[in-house]
């Protein structure tokens, strides 16, 4: 039986992920499919409990699991403790411990909240694209670095960018499969024109694409222009594989296209599992007050179904149900707009679960 993982977190990561907890037994009953779910304590939580962010025991536990789903981590009564022992330490040992390397964001624009996006309603309808981004490299993780003594008085801080072959080909591959997956276009981002480390990336991806994946349209983008087309004409996105770095850019980019926080999922894939977690924190702020959005983790459950189970069907069930609660003009607070029903975190999630039991 196929075991998720799930850690809550702390403030409104419990109410969201409660909420996906449900979608997901309705998935099972309408698929007639089990999981073994076990729950545990992370972040904040586990502080309090145990002194650290995260134990020992539940890390092993992570690397059991065929997949992790998380709510989010931290709030105000942790921000004073020191820095190695802080909630957002945990989800470091977590991505360590599962050495994720690929970060996968979708930014999908519901035609119900296009006007929500700081574009124009009809630059960004229909948008529905996923950044790619690699997770465990390049300039966030190369060495040399560090801030140096010049001998005149002066610093001098440096940074390395650093990719292998192997490193690229396991992106790559990722993200191709992923196209494969969706609409079968990759756009690769890079500064072949300038570093000799992005003129392998282009290298390696361009021989993959050609040897393995043939199927796939590949278009290669210098990332000064790919940041300009992504607000000129995000439609024509579909996959967008980056570095570390450019993907760190434009995954918030594209986040931006799409107008709340409230909606966004996430997925960082492992060698030996995967982390499934909404982008948003844990946002002490509306924690307890059943008024947060739960369709960021409601969709995070898609993406678990899809790419850690090939439940592909029940994951267009789910996506499927939140556009027809959308398209049906109910919003939580954070998208609520004048002749909306506004609706909060439980009730969300009640009309998503009966869309996904009524889909066929
Ligand atoms: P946040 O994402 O928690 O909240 C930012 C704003 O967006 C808040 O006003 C909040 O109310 C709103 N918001 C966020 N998610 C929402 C949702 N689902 N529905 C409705 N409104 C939503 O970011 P923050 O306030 O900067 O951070 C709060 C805490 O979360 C901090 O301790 C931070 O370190 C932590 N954090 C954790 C993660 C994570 O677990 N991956 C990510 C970001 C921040």
């Amino acid at each position: 039986m196929p075991k998720i993982l799930v850690l809550p977190g702390d403030g409104i990561g419990t109410e969201v992920t409660d909420v996906s907890l449900k979608v997901l037994k309705a998935i099972e009953e309408k698929y007639n499919t089990e999981f073994e779910v076990e729950t545990a304590l992370f972040g904040g939580c586990s502080i309090d409990e145990y002194g650290v962010p995260v134990t020992k025991e539940v890390l092993k536990k992570a690397k059991d699991s065929d997949a992790v789903l998380l709510g989010a981590v931290g709030g105000p009564k942790w921000d004073k403790l020191d820095y190695d022992i802080r909630p957002e330490r945990g989800l470091l040992a977590l991505r360590k411990e599962l050495d994720t390397f690929a970060n996968l964001r979708p930014a999908v624009v519901y035609p119900a909240l296009k006007d929500a996006s700081t574009l124009k309603g009809e630059i960004v309808e229909g948008v529905d694209i996923m950044v790619v981004r690699e997770l465990t490299g390049g300039i966030y993780f190369g060495t040399p670095r560090g801030i140096t003594k010049l001998p005149n008085g002066e610093e001098k801080g440096v940074n390395t960018l650093v990719y292998t072959t192997g490193e690229i080909e396991r992106i790559a591959r990722t993200a191709f499969e992923i196209a494969r997956k969706r609409r079968k276009k990759l756009t690769s981002v890079d500064k072949a024109n300038i570093l000799e480390v992005m003129e392998l990336w282009r290298k390696t991806v361009t021989r993959i694409g050609r040897d393995e994946f043939p199927d796939i349209e590949l278009e290669h983008l210098y990332i000064d222009n790919a940041a300009m087309q992504l607000i000129r004409r995000p439609k024509t996105f579909d996959v967008i594989l980056a570095d570390n770095m450019f993907g760190d850019i434009l995954s918030d980019e594209a986040a931006q296209l799409t107008g709340s926080l409230g909606m966004l999922p996430s997925a960082s894939i492992g060698k030996s599992g995967a982390i499934y977690e909404p982008v948003h924190g844990s946002a002490p702020d509306i924690a307890g007050k059943d008024i947060a959005n739960p369709i960021a983790s409601v969709l995070t459950t898609a993406m678990m179904l899809r790419y850690s189970f090939n439940m592909d069907r029940a994951a267009e069930d789910i996506e499927g149900a939140v556009r027809k609660v959308l398209d049906k003009g109910y919003r939580t607070a954070d998208i609520y707009q004048p002749g909306t029903k506004r609706v909060g975190c439980k009730e969300m999630g009640e009309l998503i679960i009966e869309e996904v039991i009524k889909s066929p």
